[in-house]
């Protein structure tokens, strides 16, 4: 197995596999990790006391930045040492995984950037130098009509809560996409489908997001494609996320039950399948992913080990839902109309490294419901339930959460 293609097959069978070749070795230690400007460009410098295996990975162009994953590592190191204020790299992100014994540094880019990588032995260092892309820059340069062709002095995003890192960052997941429409509705005559529901409401959570400065946001897409399960929780790890959100809109079947079914529901990951018949037809159509191999069969097994981690990831992702669905039941809409907290085996969930929930919105299927889900003042209502529920599960739940965005020390940070 090449030690640099484990990450991109996350995939629950080779996890087992990846951590009794790791525990089989001693792990190495990192010393110190420094990030200077020389010239043209940028170079970061892991120090450790000996070889690992490693491996960069460049989103510069989509979500600016740099990823360098180090596998084999005791424990992670919770300072960079970013130095010069015309350096290509604004801010970092550290990030140390005990049950992969894997440590991630992200570091933001200010332009795109291509980089180039090499080990250097008597101490073993991993050298990555980072140069802006000319050709990318250029071209979103005229693209945008931006003015200035200089790399911004942006300062270093220093958070209080996190050593060395950034602000909480939430994954949003707006369901569907592409050829895979999910729940349908009918609407002043005209077929809808929940991804056109659930993206909006993305982008409306994301703006607001994006205005505090305690947050960084991604979103899983932002067109309307199709993305499989397993590759959205591969770009919520792979990003670090702290929180995945996953944004969805109800169907049922038949004209009785349609007539019936309405509000909404919030769902966090559980081993086995919902005991209702009807929430396991949900779950079914929630799960149906057809263009993804490694979810096919719907019995995937977990290992006691697997399932421990995705264990401790639902306990908080409980407690993530419990602040969303508090916040949600103060509208008296969603009070009157509200279906609860539940939990079923949603692929989209099972992620190891950070606590996700799913929000049903409302149901597609009911006459009135999908109005309301098609218009602007519905789909921003919920986004600011969910921003205001994730500020309010932060503010209960981390002790070094900001509690005002506008916190002087995360000003001054950034002034
Ligand atoms: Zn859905």
């Amino acid at each position: 197995m090449t030690p640099f293609s484990f990450k991109s097959l996350r995939s629950l069978l080779i996890l087992p596999l990846l951590m009794a070749v790791q525990l089989a070795f001693s792990q190495a230690e990192i010393k110190e990790i420094r990030v200077h400007h020389h010239g043209d460009y940028t170079r970061a410098v892991i120090e450790l006391d000996r070889a690992v295996n490693y491996r960069v990975r460049n989103y510069s162009q989509q979500h600016e930045m740099i990823q360098v994953e180090i596998s084999g590592v005791s424990s992670g190191v919770s300072t960079v040492q970013l130095n010069s204020s015309r350096s290509f790299v604004s801010a970092h992100a550290v990030r140390y995984e005990e049950v992969t014994k894997s440590f991630r540094m992200n570091l933001r880019t200010i332009n795109p950037v291509t980089t180039k990588d090499q080990t250097l032995e008597n101490p073993f260092r991993i050298v990555v130098d980072i140069y802006r892309d000319e050709e990318a820059v250029s071209a979103s340069d005229s693209a945008s009509e931006s003015s200035s062709n200089q790399p911004r002095a942006t300062p270093i995003v220093s958070n209080p809560g996190r050593p060395g890192g950034w602000s909480r960052r939430i994954i949003v997941d707006p369901g569907h996409g592409g050829h895979h429409g999910g729940g349908v509705g009918r609407l002043n005559g005209r077929t809808v489908y929940e991804k056109e529901v659930a993206l909006p409401v993305a982008e409306r959570l994301e703006r607001l997001l994006k205005a505090d400065p305690r947050f960084e946001v991604f979103l899983t897409r932002r067109q309307d494609v199709y993305v499989g399960l397993a590759e959205r929780t591969q770009i919520a790890s792979r990003l670090n996320g702290d929180l995945f959100v996953s944004i969805h809109a109800n169907a049922v079947d038949g004209r009785a039950a349609q007539q019936r079914a309405r509000g909404f529901e919030i769902w966090t990951w559980n081993p086995t399948a919902n005991t209702s018949a009807a929430r396991r037809a949900m779950e079914r159509m929630e799960n149906e992913d057809p263009l993804a191999r490694i979810n096919q069969g719907n019995n995937q097994i977990l290992t006691s080990m697997m399932r421990d981690a995705l264990n401790t990831q639902a306990v908080e992702s409980r407690r993530v839902a419990r602040y969303v669905h508090q916040v949600a039941i103060r509208d008296p809409y969603l009070r009157n109309n509200d279906r609860g907290i539940d939990k079923a085996r949603f692929r989209v969930l099972e992620i190891y490294d950070m606590p996700s929930i799913l929000v049903e919105l409302g149901f597609m299927t009911h006459p009135e419901e999908v109005r309301m889900l098609f218009s602007a003042s519905f789909q921003q209502k919920w986004a600011q339930i969910m921003y205001d529920g994730i500020v309010e599960y932060y503010a209960a739940t981390d002790p070094e959460f900001p509690r005002s965005k506008n916190t002087p020390s995360l000003a001054s940070s950034r002034n």
